[in-house]
C-alpha cells in the first residue's frame, strides 16, 4: 500500500530544499553513530559530504538521518548507511577508479562512492527508478555517475574492465559476467543469498582465479533477472 504514495516526482523536487544546519547536524549526529560502529575515517567524510535526505521522498525528510532502510517507491529501498558504509568500506576506493554498481535504487549509494573520488557507472532494472534517479542526480550535479537502464546480471561489457564492482541487491548467485568483467586484482563486494545475505569480497586474483572472503549477514531486496518496465 505505502509503495504507491512515493510516486517518481516527489523524489525529484530536491533542488527546493536546502541542506540545513539541521540536516547537517543530524548528518554529523549519524556519522558519529556509524563511527561507533567501526566504520572508517575516510568513508565518514564521503558519506558526511552527501545529503541524505535529498534521496527521500519530500514528506518523509524527518526519516532521512535514521540509521534505516527506506522505501523509495517501485517497491524498492534506499539502503541503510549502515550498509552503504559498510560496503563502500569493503571497496577500499582509490580516487578515479572505474566502479560498477548494480542496483542504483536512489541513487544515494552511487553518490556515495563518486564522493569518494570514483567514476561509478551504475545500473538500474525499473525504468521509473532509473528515469527519477538519473535526473536527481543531475540536479545535484553528481557528474561522475553514469546511469544505464539494464539487467544487472549482464554489467556493461562495453564500459569493462572494472576495478571494483558493488552489488546492491541480494544476489542468489554471483553473476559470471560480473567476474569477467572485473580487472585482475580487483574485486567485488556481493550480498550473497536470498533476502538474508552473506557479505561477500570476491578477489580477481588471475584470468581465472578468484579468492572469496566472508563478512557479515545484511538484508537487501532481491536481485532480479531482467529489465522490467
Ligand atoms: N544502491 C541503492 C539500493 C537500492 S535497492 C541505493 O543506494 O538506494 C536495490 C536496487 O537494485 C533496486 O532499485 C532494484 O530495482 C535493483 N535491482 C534488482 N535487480 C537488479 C538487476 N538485475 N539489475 C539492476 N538493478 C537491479
Amino acid at each position: 500500500m505505502i509503495a504507491c504514495i512515493f510516486e517518481a516526482e516527489l523524489r525529484s523536487t530536491m533542488n527546493l530544499i536546502e541542506d540545513s544546519y539541521l540536516y547537517q547536524g543530524q548528518r554529523k549526529t549519524l556519522m558519529e553513530l556509524l563511527r561507533a560502529k567501526g566504520i572508517e575515517e575516510k568513508v565518514l567524510v564521503a558519506m558526511m559530504k552527501v545529503p541524505r535526505h535529498y534521496f527521500f521522498p519530500k514528506m518523509f525528510l524527518q526519516h532521512a538521518y535514521e540509521n534505516k532502510a527506506f522505501p523509495i517507491g517501485a517497491e524498492q529501498t534506499i539502503s541503510h548507511p549502515y550498509t552503504v558504509a559498510f560496503q563502500t568500506q569493503l571497496l577500499e576506493i582509490k580516487p578515479m577508479e572505474k566502479i560498477l554498481e548494480i542496483g542504483t535504487g536512489s541513487g544515494y549509494q552511487a553518490a556515495v562512492l563518486a564522493a569518494s573520488g570514483a567514476r561509478v557507472y551504475s545500473i538500474e532494472r525499473q525504468k521509473e527508478l532509473y528515469d527519477t534517479t538519473r535526473v536527481l542526480l543531475e540536479q545535484m550535479k553528481v557528474m561522475d555517475v553514469k546511469c544505464f537502464y539494464g539487467d544487472g546480471y549482464l554489467g556493461l561489457p562495453g564500459y569493462a574492465p572494472f576495478d571494483k564492482i558493488i552489488i546492491t541487491a541480494a544476489a542468489p548467485i554471483i553473476p559470471e559476467p560480473l567476474k569477467q568483467q572485473l580487472k585482475v586484482g580487483g574485486w567485488m563486494v556481493i550480498p550473497h543469498g536470498e533476502e538474508t545475505t552473506t557479505m561477500k569480497k570476491i578477489t580477481k586474483i588471475a584470468e581465472t582465479e578468484f579468492i572469496e572472503e566472508h563478512f557479515q549477514e545484511f538484508k537487501f531486496v532481491p536481485m532480479l533477472q531482467g529489465k522490467a518496465k
